[in-house]
């Protein structure tokens, strides 16, 4: 079954990795410009890094048959220094019509600091003002539903926000009726061992219905499996679920969701 995974970190990962990935079924990637592992001294290795995303990355995914799609932002990780925060967003628009960038994102909270808040809200206006989607990543710790309740705030407090425009990321049971009940699209991440397995997800799936849903390996630096969404996919299928039902969530989802993309072009 063909799939396609909406939030992996490729830089972070093999050519291995890529051919395995194909082999496994997938068509179509997208890359949230995240965290390196360290935190970047220079607005200028953020500029580097968003040629990586939008030149390097998509031809070493072509040479696979993978589709290469990002996102731009600043993390939310790094966003504690509001100056170099700044620095970086006013980057952002010269790359926004490069032809592979789907939008703004993975911005959010990471510790639910007010840096982190105000970074956010500065980068969502500079989404509003030039009309892009918006992938938005919640905190891991455990504070998940407070950060997640603020961005939801956050979000509704801009009355220039469309609710399907943006897809919140990384919800779990307590978070995904949140995104869901206020017409946000929301993506689930699938790890190896903690977290949300495929197990889970699967467990989520049912209780909550595939609309507005999508499923990811979040792949990067850290102890993660780029062949998370092909697990789900055996797990459903194990469960009895429909393949066009699980075709809905592992592959129409994420495409119906691009496609409202300014540089869409298919
Ligand atoms: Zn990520």
């Amino acid at each position: 079954m063909n799939y396609i995974d909406p939030h992996i970190h490729m830089i972070s990962r093999t050519t291995d990795d890529y051919q395995r990935m194909v082999f496994a079924g997938c068509a179509a990637i997208s890359e949230p410009a995240f965290w390196a592992g360290f935190d970047r001294g220079t607005a200028g290795g953020f500029r580097d890094y968003f040629r990586h995303l939008t030149e390097v990355e998509p031809r070493r995914a072509a040479l696979y048959g993978i589709k290469h799609y990002c996102w731009l932002c600043i993390n939310a990780k790094e966003a504690e220094n509001v100056a170099l925060s700044r620095e970086v967003i006013k980057l952002i628009p010269e790359f926004l019509k490069m032809s592979n960038v789907l939008g703004i994102g993975e911005i959010g909270l990471n510790k639910n600091t007010a840096n982190e808040a105000t970074i956010f809200q500065e980068h969502l206006d500079l989404a509003m003002k030039t009309d892009e989607l918006v992938l938005i990543h919640t905190p891991h710790l455990e504070d998940k539903y407070k950060g997640t309740r603020m961005i939801v705030d956050m979000l509704r407090n801009d009355k220039r926000v469309k609710p399907h425009r943006v897809c919140i990321d990384h919800v779990e049971e307590h978070t995904v009726r949140l995104a869901l009940d206020h017409g946000f699209w929301c993506g689930m991440t699938l790890y190896p061992i903690t977290k949300c397995t495929p197990s889970r997800s699967a467990d989520i799936l049912e209780m909550v219905g595939p609309e507005r849903v999508m499923v990811n390996s979040a792949g990067d630096w850290g102890h993660s499996d780029p062949l998370a969404v092909p697990a789900l996919i055996q797990e459903m299928k194990r469960r009895g679920h429909s393949e066009d039902t699980i075709g809905r969530v592992v592959y129409r989802n994420p495409l119906e969701f691009w496609k409202q993309s300014n540089n869409w072009r298919g």
